[in-house]
């Protein structure tokens, strides 16, 4: 969603020269999300993302990764939701214009069959054979007219058809990129709101069961504090493709905040997402994660969770909520486990 399609190219790479020590001095991870914060500041052009950066360089020398990512959250994320109001005026700017484009051509058309009316009584009368031919030819020139403006009509109609189908695209794509989560590039918490509207509503209508199941990574405080703040954002991705590959169909993965995940399980009971959280804990419990650039091995990482199913005397608050508590009953009787309220 990037700011670089509109500076020329040369222009892009002076700020891509700005950005890249800055990437290196602060964040030095390098991903699309740290680029676009520091391509952006060093652009000048997003006021409040600059504002936010000048005062936390302020109180902090170097910004951490999940600093840099917080801002992109914050500032990044929400023009990708301008770009989408912009790709749906400019739609529908396009729809009128089409519009117009399709009236005139009516209008020609139907100009062109008075014509031909008036065609039609002119030479049903006696006439001479000179007045006979003056009026074919005046006939012969004006369809000449209404073909070469149909044929302009089409090729202006095919231009805003791909014009229509570019700017749909970009629709598309702002709109996943609004939903996905940049880190872990699993669902973020905003697709998660929606997807959860949309599952209880569905089980109201058809009577089938939903369950969620909320996960924290256990201790994650002494893995960041141990190994860093960017091998935490590893463990992080690590975690949620974990969780990602061990669900199926329409289950829904989402990075629900810092370390904590949230799926959800349209058409499953309690009892079956149980199953899926245990398998969960147990691949994660499993996976050696090793140290960046390193075959040292970090001591099991290990996750606890906390299964609910949607009754539907539930607000939906009331049912993410039964699923926190038994993350928080998980954490209480020792971690690296799963309990159902
Ligand atoms: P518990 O087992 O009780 O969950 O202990 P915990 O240490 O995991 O405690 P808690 O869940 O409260 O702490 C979460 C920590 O995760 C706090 C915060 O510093 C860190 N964190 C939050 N978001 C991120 C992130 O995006 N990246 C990294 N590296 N750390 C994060
Ligand atoms: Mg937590
Ligand atoms: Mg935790």
């Amino acid at each position: 969603m990037s700011a670089s399609t509109t500076e020329t190219d040369e222009a892009s790479a002076e700020l891509l020269r700005m950005a890249l020590p800055m990437m290196s001095k602060h964040a030095a991870d390098y991903t699309p999300q740290s680029y676009a914060v520091w391509y952006d500041y060093v652009r000048g052009a997003n006021e409040n993302l600059k504002t936010d950066i000048d005062s936390a360089l302020k109180a902090h020398k170097k910004l951490s990764s999940t600093h840099t990512y917080d801002l992109y959250q914050r500032h990044i994320i929400d023009r990708a939701e301008q770009m989408l109001g912009k790709a749906r005026n400019d739609i529908a700017h396009l729809v009128n214009e089409l519009d117009g484009k399709l009236a005139s051509a009516g209008d020609n058309a139907r100009s062109f069959n008075d014509q031909l009316t008036d065609f039609g009584q002119k030479i049903s009368g006696e006439l001479k054979p000179e007045d006979l031919r003056q009026h074919v030819d005046q006939m012969a020139s004006s369809a000449a007219q209404l073909g070469e403006s149909m044929v302009q009509v089409r090729s202006e109609l095919n231009a805003s058809q791909d014009e229509i189908k570019r700017l749909t695209d970009e629709l598309q794509r702002a709109r996943d990129e609004a939903l996905v989560d940049a880190l872990t590039q699993v669902k973020n918490r905003k697709a998660y709101e929606l997807a959860l509207a949309q599952f209880l509503a569905e089980s109201r209508r058809t009577g089938k069961p939903v369950s969620c199941i909320m996960f924290d990574i256990d201790h994650f405080k002494k893995i960041n504090d141990e190994y860093g703040h960017l091998f935490g954002d590893q463990v992080i991705r690590a975690v949620a493709q974990a969780i990602k590959g061990n669900v199926k169909g329409r289950d829904l993965v989402a990075r629900y905040g810092g370390e904590e995940f949230i799926v959800l399980l349209p058409d499953t009971k309690a009892t079956g997402a149980v199953i899926v959280a245990d398998h969960i804990r147990t691949a994660i419990e499993r996976g050696r994660i090793k140290k960046r650039n390193s075959e040292e091995s970090v001591g099991a990482i290990t996750i606890s969770g906390g299964v609910a199913e949607y009754n539907d005397k539930d607000s939906p608050q009331a049912f993410i909520e039964r699923a926190d508590r038994g993350l928080y009953q998980a954490k209480q009787s020792g971690r690296n486990r799963v309990c159902v309220v």
